[in-house]
């Protein structure tokens, strides 16, 4: 039987705009829950901070980065090169610490992939429309379509991965979805976590 060290990895990937970040905000306020704040080559939005919401970074230096190694996965997302800083996350992890990260399928996959010695926990978020989507996608691009349209192409895509991820929550309710979650995280048996044939149905919904 395995065992694991004590500090766990959460990661939480959705169709963008769906509300991963804002989710993963609200997680990190619990104590010993901390958040790998991740690098990237995309231009920052007017209420990103450096060091708080991302490094912003040029794509010479991420390339760099990848050459040394730092990181523990790294993608393209959107045109831009996004990736979790080895050093932070596993010395938090070794502290006891859980990491919460926002990242998307093919880092989620990475990170499975390594079988690291620690819990693992993947959640996908789903939108409750896809009408409430693009609404929330014009709030957050402050109306600037064509970010929105370039997230929106992506979509059908992004939401045909939700089925490798252990848990699905629709984010209808910002608080009973975050709830639902934080439920799952303390549950230790993750079994059943969630009612497959109503996801199906509401991602086929999505769909159209
Ligand atoms: P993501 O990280 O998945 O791309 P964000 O967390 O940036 O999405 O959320 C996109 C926008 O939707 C933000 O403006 C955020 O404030 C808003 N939002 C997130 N969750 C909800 C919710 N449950 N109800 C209404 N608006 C929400
Ligand atoms: P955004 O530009 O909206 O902040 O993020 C775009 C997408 O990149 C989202 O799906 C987000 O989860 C993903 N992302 C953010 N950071 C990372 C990262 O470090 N690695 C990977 N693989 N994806 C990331």
């Amino acid at each position: 039987m395995t065992s694991f060290k004590k500090g766990g990895i959460y990661i939480l990937s959705s169709p963008s705009g769906a509300g991963k970040t804002t989710l993963v905000k609200k997680i990190s306020k619990n104590r010993n829950f901390s958040v790998s704040i991740s690098h990237t080559t995309r231009l920052p939005r007017p209420n990103e901070k450096n060091g708080k919401d991302y490094f912003f970074t040029s794509k010479n230096n991420f390339k760099k980065l990848i050459k040394k190694g730092d990181f523990l996965e790294h993608a393209k997302v959107f045109n831009n090169y996004y990736g979790s800083s080895k050093k932070k996350v596993i010395e938090n992890l070794n502290a006891g610490k859980n990491v919460i990260f926002d990242i998307d399928w093919q880092g989620t996959r990475q990170i499975r992939n390594k079988k690291l010695n620690f819990k693992l926990l993947t959640i996908y978020i789903l939108p409750p429309s896809k009408k409430e989507l693009i609404n929330r996608l014009i709030k957050r691009e402050k109306k600037n379509m064509k970010t929105v349209k370039k997230r929106m192409k992506e979509f059908k895509k992004d939401l045909s991965r939700w089925k490798e991820y252990d848990f699905i929550v629709i984010n209808d309710d910002l608080k009973r979805c975050y709830d639902k979650i934080m439920r799952v995280i303390k549950n230790k048996n993750r079994k059943n976590l969630y009612d497959n044939q109503f996801i199906k149905n509401h991602v086929r919904n999505l769909e159209f």
